[in-house]
C-alpha cells in the first residue's frame, strides 16, 4: 500500500467515525510511523509502506477511531510554540491555557529574577512556557501524581530548564516552600464538578486523568486550596493567576476578593471567562 493510499483510507475511517480533523490526524499519525513530519509524508506519498509500518499505522488509526486523543497516540502536544511530551497520566495542554501564560507575561516584570510556582503542573506546560520566555525567572513545578511529574521533569530537561525549574511532588494544599517566598503563582487546577460529568466529552472522560479534571465542592475545592496557599506563600503584592471553568469566574472572583485586590478575569478567544487574577493585599490593607 502506498503512503498516499494509506492516508486517504485512514482519513476516511476517522471521518466516518466522526473524529475531528480526520485528514490532519491521518497525516500526523503517518508522520509518526514514518518518523518524519507532515511535509515528509507528502514527499513520501508514492512510496510503499512496509508491512510493519502498515500494521503500526492502522493500529494507531483504530485507537484514534475509538476516541483515544491524538496527543496520547503521538506522545506529544504543542503548547505556546513548544513541544510537550504527554502520556495518559498527564492532562493534554489546552490552547485556552495559553491565555494564562500571556496574562502572566504581560503583568510580571521580565527584567527581575522572580520566583514562582505552578500548582498541578501536569506536563509542566505553564511553568515551562513562562520560564522559556523569561530567562531570569525560577520556579517550582508541583503535582500530586508522580507519573505526571516524570513527564514534567522530562519536559523541563527537553527545554533545558533544569537549572531554573524544580519538579516536586506536592499536594496543592501544602506547598513545599517558605511563607511569603513566591512572587507569583499560577494554577490550572482540576475544576470540573462531579455533577457536570455528563457535559464532558467522551474522549476526555474516557482517556484523560480524572485526578486532573475533577474536584470536590462543586469543582471549587482545588481552586480554593490554591487561593489559600497563595495567601500564605506569596510575597505582599504578589499575584495569583488561576484558570477555571467558564461558569466559575464570578465565584472565583468572590473568593479572591477576600484577600486580593485588583481582581479581574480574562476572556478566551471564544469570549468565555477563563482566567482570573489578583494581587495579594498587604496586612495593612486587610
Ligand atoms: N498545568 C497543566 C495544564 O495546564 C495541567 C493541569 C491539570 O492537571 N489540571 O495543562
Amino acid at each position: 500500500m502506498l503512503v498516499r493510499e494509506a492516508e486517504r483510507l485512514a482519513s476516511r475511517i476517522l471521518s466516518e467515525a466522526g473524529r475531528d480533523s480526520p485528514g490532519l490526524s491521518a497525516r500526523l499519525l503517518l508522520a509518526n510511523v514514518l518518523e518524519t513530519d507532515k511535509t515528509g509524508v507528502l514527499l513520501k506519498a508514492e512510496q510503499s509502506l512496509s508491512e510493519n509500518q502498515k500494521e503500526r499505522f492502522f493500529h494507531l488509526v483504530l485507537r484514534r477511531k475509538k476516541g483515544e486523543p491524538l496527543a496520547y497516540l503521538l506522545g506529544v502536544r504543542e503548547f505556546y510554540g513548544l513541544d510537550f511530551q504527554v502520556n495518559a497520566a498527564t492532562l493534554i495542554p489546552r490552547p485556552e491555557s495559553e491565555h494564562l501564560v500571556d496574562c502572566v507575561l504581560a503583568h510580571e516584570d521580565g527584567q527581575k529574577p522572580l520566583f514562582f510556582a505552578d500548582l498541578g503542573c501536569g506536563s509542566g506546560n505553564l511553568g515551562i512556557a513562562l520560564a522559556s520566555n523569561r530567562p531570569l525567572w525560577r520556579g517550582l513545578l508541583l503535582d500530586i501524581c508522580s507519573e505526571t511529574l516524570l513527564q514534567a521533569r522530562a519536559n523541563t530537561k527537553k527545554h533545558k530548564l533544569e537549572e531554573r525549574l524544580s519538579c516536586l511532588r506536592a499536594d496543592l494544599a501544602r506547598l513545599p516552600c517558605a511563607e511569603q517566598s513566591l512572587h507569583f503563582l499560577v494554577a490550572n487546577p482540576p475544576y470540573i464538578a462531579a455533577e457536570e460529568r455528563d457535559l464532558v466529552m467522551d474522549e476526555v472522560l474516557d482517556f484523560e486523568p480524572h485526578l486532573a479534571l475533577f474536584a470536590e465542592d462543586h469543582g471549587y475545592a482545588q481552586l480554593q486550596a490554591a487561593i489559600a496557599q497563595a495567601c500564605e506563600h506569596l510575597v505582599p503584592n504578589g499575584h495569583i493567576y488561576l484558570e477555571h471553568g467558564a461558569n466559575q469566574a464570578g465565584r472565583v472572583r468572590e473568593l479572591l476578593q477576600q484577600n486580593f485586590t485588583d481582581v479581574g478575569t480574562l476572556r478566551d478567544l471564544a469570549g468565555h471567562e477563563r482566567v482570573s487574577f489578583g494581587r495579594l493585599q498587604t496586612a495593612s490593607m486587610r
